[in-house]
């Protein structure tokens, strides 16, 4: 019986890793920044069944070495000391605490974990990460380190991928990411975004889709497809890097397109099936989602994982 069970129990698991610390909180309190969603959606993922204990690895943090790669040394001691500028603490929208800067280097740590999983598997998830408003010099957005930056150029270091794309579905544009890999013809950044919305000004990612307000499920798959296929048509990636953010969602507080819970899903399944049909690895990171109701933002995020599950768990 018990081996009955032993053997039920692992056909359940995932055929690739989610990539989980405790110290992805940032512990914001009272912010329209949900920091504890990180936790919320680990404790969602193995309460409804999706995921179980041993689906999960921990990161360590990235090193010094790594966000250094990106970041400019001025920037990282501000981080470390604490002693950053009023301007910079505007401009970063979030306090500064011992814990946000464990949490980003983690964050960072987290999204290297998960390119070198998703390497390997196919696929893998980082709970965390998808900064893309941090610039190498400063924070911005809630953002303090641009952890995919760091993946990529820590995957390139090691030798593990010459090229990467960074897909990027959050409401508000990549700024931070396009501005670190401008003219960069090893990463190719597509970003997806509401037109009217933070950041002001866009830096320009190699494919920028500025979408109108209100812009529903139907239009932004279709002008998502059409823009994904023409991307991959011309530059073929070691491994892409999917910035699924939650804030597209018709009741998010910080944006403005109407996408439903279910066309968010669809979405994911997008990318992820052209990136299946053509053999690219994905490595996936939430970033944004500030609904109403916390538990939409969580939902939004585990169905990324529902639906890598549909995609890259078949054999
Ligand atoms: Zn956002």
């Amino acid at each position: 019986m018990f081996s009955l069970i032993c053997a039920f129990v692992r056909r359940k698991m995932l055929s690739f890793k989610i990539i989980y610390h405790p110290g992805y909180d940032l512990h914001l309190g009272a912010h329209v920044f949900p920091s504890q969603k990180y936790r919320l959606i680990q404790e969602a993922l193995l309460r409804d069944g999706i995921a179980q204990p041993d689906d999960f690895l921990t990161p360590q943090p990235a090193s010094d070495a790594d966000v250094l790669r990106v970041h400019t040394p001025e920037w990282v001691r501000g981080l470390k000391t604490g002693q950053l500028t009023l301007p910079e603490l505007m401009r970063l929208e979030i306090p500064w605490s011992r814990e946000m800067v464990e949490a980003v280097w983690l964050a960072a740590g987290g999204s290297i974990l998960a390119g070198q999983r998703a390497l390997a598997d196919g696929y893998a998830a980082n709970l965390a990460g998808g900064l893309h408003h941090a610039f190498p010099g400063h924070g911005e957005g809630f953002c303090a380190l641009n952890d995919i930056a760091i993946a990529v150029r820590s995957l390139q270091a090691a030798g593990s991928v010459r090229n990467a794309m960074v897909v990027d579905t959050d409401v508000h544009q990549g700024n931070g990411t396009a501005a670190i890999f401008g003219g960069d013809r090893s990463v190719f950044t597509l970003s997806i975004h509401q037109e009217n919305n933070y950041p002001v000004p866009k830096p320009p990612s190699d494919i920028d889709i500025n979408l109108k307000d209100g812009t529903g499920d139907a239009d932004y798959v279709a002008i998502l497809e059409k823009n994904l296929m023409s991307a991959l048509d011309g530059f073929h990636p070691d491994l892409i890097f999917y910035v699924g953010g939650a804030d597209p969602y018709r009741e998010d507080q910080l944006g403005g397109l109407s996408l439903t819970i279910e066309g968010l899903k669809r979405r994911d399944r997008l990318v992820f099936e052209h990136a299946r049909r053509l053999g690219i690895p994905v490595a996936s990171a939430p970033a944004g989602g500030y609904a109403q109701r916390v538990e939409d933002t969580v939902r939004i995020h585990i169905n990324t994982i529902v639906a890598a599950n549909e995609i890259f768990g078949r054999r």
